[in-house]
């Protein structure tokens, strides 16, 4: 059984793993026409506690990153590649990933952002279908094509990185500060994705 409610889940059972696990479905969280939209992999313990995500420490890392790169986080739409809680905080699964891939499409459809900020390998991989190696490609922005439109996407480490490698501060801050261009050359007439 399978419900929406626009860009929002609100009953699946693809993934029989993370039906067990979960304690809610997580749905996107921001402005449905946000500019820059961030994309995880998955709800942790505290994301699926709360319902959003990125909150807890990660959250707390990545909402100063923002504010650092001047991007408000209650500017940014926040949103899962599974939006549904993977036991022992393991990788998703790629046919969970496959699984959940319709809702991610639809919302990126929805949202329409001129930058999409990838946090970590599990989603920079998922989105560009290809090995990527956030710590060396952040910042770098790559067309992709998703759900039939061209998109920015801007690798990044995961801010949760940052907690065990300060040295990853530098790199996540690279890939925000070059979403905000992104988002800045939207607002001044300058952006322009080809088609490709
Ligand atoms: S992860 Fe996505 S596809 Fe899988 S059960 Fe949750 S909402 Fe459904």
């Amino acid at each position: 059984m399978e419900r929406t409610d626009g860009i929002d889940v609100v009953e699946c059972e693809r993934c029989p793993a993370l039906v067990d696990c979960r304690s809610r479905i997580v749905n996107g969280h921001g402005p449905v026409d946000a500019d820059v939209a961030l994309v995880g992999e998955a709800p942790g313990a505290n994301e699926d506690r709360e319902g959003r995500p990125f909150v807890g420490r990660s959250g707390d890392v990545l909402d100063e990153a923002l504010g650092a790169a001047g991007i408000p986080r209650e500017t940014v739409r926040i949103i899962n590649c599974v939006r549904c809680r993977p036991p022992d905080n393991r990788d998703p699964h790629e046919e969970e990933l496959a699984n959940c891939r319709p809702y991610l499409d639809a919302e990126v459809d929805a949202v329409d952002p001129e930058a999409l900020v990838t946090l970590g390998k599990v989603p920079a991989e998922h989105l560009l279908d290809r090995s990527v190696g956030v710590t060396d490609e952040a910042g770098e922005v790559y067309d992709a094509r998703i759900a039939g439109a061209p998109r920015r996407v801007v690798v990044s480490v995961h801010p949760a990185a940052t907690l065990y490698d300060p040295s990853q501060r530098e790199a996540l801050d690279r890939a925000l500060e070059r979403a905000a261009d992104l988002a800045g050359e939207s607002e001044s007439g300058q952006s322009r994705l080809g088609e490709f």
